[in-house]
């Protein structure tokens, strides 16, 4: 028997072809065809009445730049509401908006069904807020479209629906997780252009492995992300690994 989808995921867009990597490439193309997450990038296109499918138009005021008209994005949302029976979760991509992080991906893997909008140009018509939750933004630039930002934010929230990635566990030791930084990974070889692999790592000793690569993510915060290192709730073990990092360091200093 076919298990419905963990999550459903639309996007409307002027460029569904945009989402084709999603669709064909890596881990969310395989969960899509698993049935784990259902995902449709609609075109916007579809949802306008008139004659040339327009979507943008000059603003009103003046000033350089189109602006996407409202009326196709609410065509959209009440065909959804109709033919699902439901409210989508509705997510406009938008530099002005909270800035997405690990804990939103996680958050939003929860929900049942989410839309994400895609502004072009100068941005959607104000009015547009109306139908939209929430307001998310991948950072403090601009991009010319919101489909690479959409396509960023569902790739980081598809990975904490379960089954999506082989072992949810390895998500959550992920960067940004715990606030602190992924330690460092090798593999074969050994040794590559006079590089060798940390003696520890091909010792079989777990508890020392896990000290050591406990550190290693410690070390690297501080030295590359001290916000993250200070805002970090330390639990005993990492207390200790601490402990012995500056241990090592004052007896290094004598
Ligand atoms: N005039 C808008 C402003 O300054 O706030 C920028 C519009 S931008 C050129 C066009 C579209 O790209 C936006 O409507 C949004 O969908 C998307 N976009 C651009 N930068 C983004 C960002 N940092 N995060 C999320 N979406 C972004």
């Amino acid at each position: 028997m076919m298990m419905n989808p963990k999550i459903e995921i639309d996007v409307v867009t002027i460029f569904p072809q945009m989402f084709d990597s999603i669709t064909n490439f890596g881990v969310l193309s395989r969960a899509i065809k698993n049935n784990i997450i259902s995902f449709t990038a609609h075109n916007l296109r579809d949802y306008t009445k008139d004659k040339h499918k327009v979507t943008d138009l000059y603003a009103y005021g003046g000033g350089p730049g189109m602006v996407m008209k409202p009326e196709p994005f609410f065509e959209f949302y009440d065909y959804y509401v109709e033919s699902k029976g439901k409210k989508p979760y509705v997510i406009l991509t938008s530099p002005q908006g909270k800035q997405f992080n690990t804990h939103d991906a996680e958050r939003l893997s929860k929900k049942e069904n989410i839309v994400f909008f895609c502004g072009r140009y100068e941005g959607i018509d104000e009015r547009v807020m109306n139908i939209v939750d929430e307001e998310l933004s991948i950072g403090d630039f601009v991009v010319t479209g919101g489909e690479l930002p959409a396509m960023l934010m569902i790739d980081a929230i598809c990975r904490f629906v379960p089954g999506v990635v082989g072992d949810i566990d390895s998500v959550k030791n992920d960067s940004f997780y715990n606030q602190l930084l992924d330690h460092p990974h090798y593999t074969k070889p050994r040794e590559y252009r006079g590089m060798k692999v940390p003696e520890v790592l091909l010792s079989g000793n777990h508890k020392k492995i896990e000290e050591f690569r406990k550190k290693e993510s410690i070390i690297k915060t501080i030295l590359k992300r001290p916000d993250l290192f200070v805002k970090h709730d330390f639990d005993e073990f990492e207390k200790q690994v601490i402990a012995n990092i500056i241990r090592e360091l004052i007896l290094n200093e004598k």
